[in-house]
């Protein structure tokens, strides 16, 4: 199958996905994971209509984001990996979205940034919902507070939350807790679901799945 065809398979599935939970078609935005791809493979994935893509480096994305951004204007282009502090101008600089702020350090540094950039990318809170040692995220528990925190006293507008469930898991309770977390946080957008499990999330009420190897190929 060539890119297109797996670009257009996966957006059927959500589509089937969405009637099967009686949700809206077309209210799941798929996020195109484009990490260890170069312009030249994304570029036919744009040609095709698709305008969401992640990224996991910030800097991996500074070496073919630009140019493509300026051949497409209206991309949206979302940090969905690990950020580091040293990383935080970057980041406001070139991303849309960034999914995963999960510490105040990080926190902070982004609301540093986005006054003295003037340039506000729309922020989600990353959760850890599978309290994985090795893996970013707030933990659950703290995640109610840490969105107060950034609300209210760095002022920053937290628009969602994102969660990677453990990959040996089943990822349908994890969907369900990041749903819970959102509510009682009052927040509408939820980041989850990958090339494995995206109708799953779809049906725990995902806004956006993040879709990398259902697409592009294997990595
Ligand atoms: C790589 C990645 C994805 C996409 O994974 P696939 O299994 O290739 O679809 C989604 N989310 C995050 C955070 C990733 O790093």
């Amino acid at each position: 199958m060539s890119v297109e065809e797996r670009l257009r398979d996966v957006k059927a599935r959500i589509g089937k996905a969405e009637r099967l939970s009686k949700r809206p078609v077309g209210s799941v935005t798929l996020v195109a994971v484009s990490k260890t791809f170069d312009a030249e493979d994304i570029r036919p994935v744009i040609a095709a209509g698709q305008r969401a893509f992640g990224e996991n480096r910030v800097q991996e994305s500074q070496g073919k984001w630009p140019e493509l951004k300026v051949e497409t204007p209206d991309l949206e282009l979302h940090l969905i990996g690990p950020l580091q502090s040293n990383k935080a101008a970057d980041a406001v600089a070139l991303f849309d979205v960034i999914e995963t702020v999960d510490r105040e350090k990080i926190a902070r540094a982004l609301a540093d940034e986005i006054s003295k950039q003037g340039k506000a990318p729309k922020l989600y809170v990353q959760v850890n919902t599978g309290l994985e040692p090795q893996k970013a995220g707030i933990e659950p528990k703290q995640t109610v507070a840490f969105v107060d925190l950034c609300r209210n006293e760095l002022g920053l507008s937290i628009e969602g939350l994102m969660c990677i469930p453990p990959a040996e898991e089943n990822p349908g309770p994890h969907f369900a807790l990041l749903a819970k977390l959102a509510k009682e946080c009052g927040v509408e957008k939820l980041s989850m679901g990958m090339s494995g499990d995206f109708e799953t999330a779809v049906e725990f009420g995902a806004t956006s799945v993040r879709v990398g190897s259902a697409i592009f190929g294997s990595r």
